[in-house]
């Protein structure tokens, strides 16, 4: 069942990149934001994912990759922008615990496709010295949001 699960997450991650891509890009002021509607079924709660406010932190990060600009893919064929997926660094599974929404720009990280797949599949190591940088990097903004947690916190959230 388990397995299901994840397979079912990536396949709706997959979309999600791809509806980013063709979606108008929003402004969204640099403040806690009210939690966007839910749906729910019996299995599980699915927080939806906006992808105007994905496409305007791709766009806030110059379609580059976070981790290292550096890490340049291709054009794509639809943004002609540097190939780049989106990323919530607080994971949006995780909303029940927050008052304020986590689909916020200071929480939608900009991922080149093999880092993307390090934050999510890579060991507890690798993936510590990755959330760690990048937790520096988005504290300010996580705060602005009112999402702030402890890194040690964020580390537990990807260990579930
Ligand atoms: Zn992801
Ligand atoms: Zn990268």
């Amino acid at each position: 069942m388990l397995d299901f699960y994840l397979q079912k997450e990536e396949i709706e991650d997959l979309q999600f990149q791809n509806d980013i891509l063709v979606a108008p890009t929003a402004h969204t002021p640099r403040k806690p934001q009210h939690i966007p509607y839910i749906s729910s079924s019996i299995e599980r709660q699915i927080w939806r994912r906006n992808a105007s406010i994905a496409r305007e932190a791709l766009q806030e990060a110059h379609y580059l990759c976070e981790i290292n600009n550096k890490h340049l893919t291709f054009k794509s064929n639809i943004t002609n922008e540097n190939f780049v997926e989106a990323h919530h660094l607080i994971p949006i599974k995780f909303q029940n615990y927050f008052s304020w929404s986590l689909d916020v720009p200071g929480n939608i990280v900009s991922l080149c496709p093999n880092c993307h797949r390090k934050i999510h599949h890579a060991n507890k190591k690798e993936r510590k010295i990755i959330l760690k940088f990048l937790y520096k990097k988005y504290k300010n903004a996580l705060s602005d949001y009112d999402i702030l947690v402890p890194l040690d916190n964020i580390y537990k959230f990807y260990e579930c």
